[in-house]
């Protein structure tokens, strides 16, 4: 080897060796390189971009695991016992995609309709189904389970999808009739899994801050990436605008998908860069690339940092008025998210997590031991805790066991039994939740919050057994706060809007709940695609119940908030200060860009932006006024 060759094949080689920080919110990570004195070319290769920045690390290839063997097509086991195993794997993959679901919390709203759709799907598959009749009868008639159940969902997804287009149709039925077919075939994959215990992606023995190169990743092994152990992922399949696409971007994972050759191209080990904003992976890059890759890791830092240090600066109008921004929390595993995004506290935890995934109902200690170690991670910022808000919608197995779910039983479960009313009409179920709560307020501040509130009665009804649940636990003797924590109500019906001067004189604080408000006010369903463009906050009749429900608030001194997604939008919140509000709980990530906003407008232009909204009459004519207002404040 040539001298010049041997020296370039070294550079290389000690490349490999430095630190490469995949992003700013991610570890710094090393991978020690073979040293090698063959000389590697750069290998570029593209796909399809998906954004969220550059990364660069060494590259664990995961291939997929083999299709179990189909060849035993007929069952040993009696015709019962192979009906058993059947339902077994139909009970566990439905549990697996509860968890799915409640990872979904993580994502963005639009993130979280697109997964959470077809999550939907799946368990709509594995409930009484076309699918599960069908493997049922492909058992009876002796074949076995795993054999079963790829006949009956490949024959679905033919039927779905014709192999050799023969079915014609336009371009939008044709797809539409392919992601059909393939969530029949993904269903039978994870039945499959779980008949023949095959565990599902593996990243098992993978150096964090690895490149994931793989040949397909789905959106349920999406979900499941810890971005703070993956750097990037590179995968053969998928595009730009798939559920995993989607799923890799909430998570903030740089990504190109559909790279033809990934897997032959990238040994594991390799140094990769991953450009998720140009599409381009570069396989063992030169000099010259690594350094211009360093140089956009770094850019992307820098932008991060800048939000990072807004966690340190208070949240204050910049003529000096304070604006409370607290997050809301779905699952304990955020909790790290809400101290790195400094919210002041967490303005609403939605406790249904607890009952998503169990098979039994969450005693009063389970339930007391995670309000405690929240509220206590929470110091001396205030922890409001909303009773279960549970709409029927979701399956949970642990409230269909206690007879207490109306699932499949109410043609629509949002005008049902939902949030305080089903709490009131099981009260034992209320009474073990407030127990806890009462138990936990030793620990430190926190407010109960109803959901779904559309009288007073339930306000004062839920407040009877509050007093009296306290009284009982204090002549037990069990420690609880020395005052009782305030006992607030949600604002999500218009008829809790349009009372709520009523609702404001029975409740300590009021929490506005622009979601389903919205859903409500528009009788757009917040959960359809069909009526997506139908859903919109900025709507004047939910502005304007927006800034009626503030205005009943101050009139009777009742402390209000606003928790719904719109909370979270840097580009509603000066119209939100404007119409009166001071406190607003959003998801955590979006803290430190509301703050940054919050900081750079005075209290008199929010007060007029939100009286030249609440003049107009129509959602567009309000963008267009929120836009002029944005552009004002960048230019
Ligand atoms: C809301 O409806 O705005 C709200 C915060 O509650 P959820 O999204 O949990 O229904
Ligand atoms: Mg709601």
């Amino acid at each position: 080897m040539a001298l010049q060759t041997q020296i370039a094949a070294m550079k290389h080689s000690k490349q490999g060796t430095e630190r490469a920080t995949a992003d700013s919110g991610r570890r710094a990570h090393t991978k020690e390189r073979p040293h090698s004195l063959e000389t590697r070319t750069e290998q570029v290769l593209t796909g399809e971009s998906i954004g969220v920045g550059v990364a660069i690390g060494p590259a664990f290839v995961v291939r997929e695991d083999p299709a179990p063997d189909l060849r035993e097509r007929l069952s040993s086991l009696d015709r019962d016992e192979e009906e058993g195993r059947f339902r077994d794997a139909v009970i566990r993959s439905i549990s697996q995609l509860g968890k799915l679901q409640a990872r979904l919390a993580l994502l963005p709203e639009d993130s979280q309709f697109e997964i959470g759709s077809l999550l939907d799907v799946y368990r709509r598959m594995l409930g009484p189904s076309r699918l599960q009749r069908g493997v049922i009868r492909r058992i009876a008639e002796g074949l076995s389970a795993e054999v079963a159940v790829f006949e009956e969902t490949e024959a679905l997804a033919q039927a779905s999808h014709p192999p050799q287009g023969a079915r014609a149709g336009s371009g939008e039925d044709a797809a539409a009739a392919r992601r059909r077919a393939d969530e029949f075939r993904e269903i039978g994959r994870r039945l499959l899994r779980n008949l023949t215990r095959t565990p599902f992606l593996t990243l098992r023995g993978m150096p964090d801050g690895a490149i994931l190169v793989t040949e397909s990743l789905r959106p349920s092994d999406a979900a499941l990436i810890d971005p703070s152990r993956v750097a990037a992922v590179v995968s053969e399949e998928g595009g730009a605008t798939g559920h995993t696409a989607i799923m890799l971007r909430a998570l903030g994972i740089p990504a190109v998908l559909a790279v033809a050759g990934a897997l032959d191209a990238v040994a594991g080990g390799a140094q990769v860069v991953v450009d998720g904003d140009r599409g381009r992976i570069v396989v063992d890059p030169a000099h010259d690339t690594l350094v211009e890759a360093r140089g956009a890791v770094a850019t992307y830092a820098q932008d991060r940092q800048k939000l990072g240090r807004m966690r340190r600066l208070s949240s204050k109008l910049a003529s000096g008025e304070k604006v409370l921004l607290q997050a809301n929390l779905e699952l304990p595993a955020e909790l790290p998210l809400i101290a790195q995004s400094g919210a002041a506290g967490i303005g609403l935890l939605r406790t249904e997590f607890l009952f998503i995934n169990s098979e039994e109902l969450p005693d009063e200690t389970t339930q007391f031991e995670l309000y405690a170690s929240l509220v206590e991670a929470m110091g001396a910022d205030t922890t409001t805790i909303r009773v279960l808000d549970w709409g029927g919608e979701k399956p949970s197995e642990a409230l269909e066991r206690a007879g207490l779910s109306t699932l499949g039983e109410t043609p629509n479960p949002a005008l049902g039994l939902r949030g305080i009313r089903l709490l009131l009409k099981h009260p034992a179920l209320l009474e073990t939740q407030l127990a806890a709560i009462l138990r936990a307020s030793a620990v430190g501040p926190l407010q109960v919050l109803l959901p779904m509130v559309t009288v007073a009665e339930e306000i004062t009804a839920a407040r009877d057994i509050y007093e009296r649940v306290a009284r009982r636990l204090r002549r037990k003797g069990v420690a609880l706060a020395e005052t009782l924590p305030p006992f607030g109500a949600m604002i999500e019906t218009p008829a809790a809007a349009l009372t709520a001067g009523v609702l404001a004189h029975h409740a300590d604080f009021l929490a506005i709940g622009t979601n389903d408000l919205t859903m409500y006010a528009l009788a757009a369903d917040r959960a359809s695609a069909d009526a997506a463009s139908l859903y919109d906050a900025r709507h004047p009749a939910v502005l304007r119940m927006i800034a009626d429900v503030v205005n009943a608030a101050l009139q009777h001194r009742t402390p209000v908030s606003l928790c719904g997604e719109i909370a979270g939008d840097p580009a509603l919140a000066p119209l939100l200060v404007g119409l009166g509000l001071r406190s607003l709980s959003m998801t955590a990530s979006a803290v430190p860009r509301v703050k940054q906003v919050i900081r750079s407008v005075r209290y008199e232009e929010c007060v007029r932006l939100g009286r030249r909204v609440l003049a107009e009459t129509d959602s567009r004519a309000i963008m267009k006024v929120l836009q002029e207002f944005g552009n004002a404040e960048v230019g």
